[in-house]
């Protein structure tokens, strides 16, 4: 026990002890946090202003991955608690979720097909519920789907994603973004974009990288990534089961047009067994 006020002691606003880092992605260091009053653990998503460079182009980021948040409420979505801020840095108030990133796990070589397909089926809840919300969440990838204390996924980081107001007219996004090794092949070509499709291919990658134990597209730079992707140019190791390959190769489609929608998702015979629709109460 250390005393109020002590100098190794970092509170914030009286309210939240700061702890250990969590995590660091590319715009903000996270940390273990704990209400002083409740006790309870909480992660504090850290973003600090000097960062927004083009100050009016994060402000708005931010203020949508907030928005964002708030719309989300999904048993496979982190919750957002609240948002403080003071002059340098905004902080992002999460649920704490206990058992790291999806990526720890997938890194380590393949998975069961059945515990990938329990952590699929809790992926694709929740990116059916932020598309039915007009929510796009746009990075997705292992790092940011996080597992708690009951292997339960989490999806978060609504960092880069988008809501209906920054469509255009035909109801496509054009922005640019994502991770290399997961974004879609039409998000690049800068003619406009489906974003709901674009998350379905994402998650074609992540399916496919957690029953193989590696990656689809790989290369030594962006562009030999991006050659592989655009051609959608990968191989399936022996071990993937047909039904599961089938669904793969579905989600893997350079045209966004052919590729599966959710609703083929939800029906295909490898993603049914076992699925419970969660319910979201919102
Ligand atoms: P960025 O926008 O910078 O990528 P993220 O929101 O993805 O930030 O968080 C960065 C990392 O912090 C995550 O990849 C994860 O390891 C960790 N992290 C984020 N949120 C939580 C949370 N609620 N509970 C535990 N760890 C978290
Ligand atoms: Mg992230």
């Amino acid at each position: 026990w250390k005393p109020r006020g002590h100098p190794t002691r970092n509170i914030l606003f009286n309210k939240y002890e700061i702890g250990k880092l969590l995590g660091q992605g590319n715009f903000a260091k996270v940390y273990h946090g704990r209400n002083l009053l409740s006790n309870e653990s909480v992660a504090i998503k850290v973003i600090k202003k000097e960062r927004l460079h083009k100050k009016d182009k994060l402000v708005k980021q931010i203020k949508c991955e907030v928005s964002v948040m708030r719309l989300v409420c999904h048993p496979h979505i982190v919750a957002l608690k609240e948002v403080l801020a003071n002059k340098a840095k905004i902080f992002m108030v999460v649920d704490f979720v206990k058992g790291g990133e999806l990526f720890a796990k997938a890194s380590k070589g393949k998975m069961n097909e059945d515990v990938a397909r329990k952590y699929f089926q809790q992926l694709i809840s929740a990116v059916d519920f932020c598309h039915s919300r007009g929510v796009t969440h746009r990075d997705l990838k292992p790092e940011n789907l996080l597992l708690d204390e009951n292997e339960d996924l989490k999806v978060t980081d609504f960092g880069l994603s988008a809501l209906p107001d920054q469509r255009r007219s035909d109801g496509m996004l054009v922005t640019p973004c994502g991770t290399p090794a997961y974004v879609a092949p039409e998000v690049l070509k800068k003619r406009g974009y489906d974003g709901s499709k674009a998350d379905i291919w994402s998650c074609g990658v992540i399916l496919f990288a957690l029953l193989a134990g590696y990656l689809p597209f790989q290369g030594e730079n962006v562009m030999r990534i991006y050659s592989k992707s655009f051609k959608a140019d990968y191989a399936f190791p022996d071990w993937i089961s047909p039904d599961a390959k089938h669904l793969i190769s579905h989600l893997l489609v350079v045209d966004p047009e052919k590729r599966y929608s959710m609703p083929d998702i939800t029906k295909h015979p490898w993603f049914q067994v076992g699925f419970m629709r969660p319910i979201a109460f919102s």
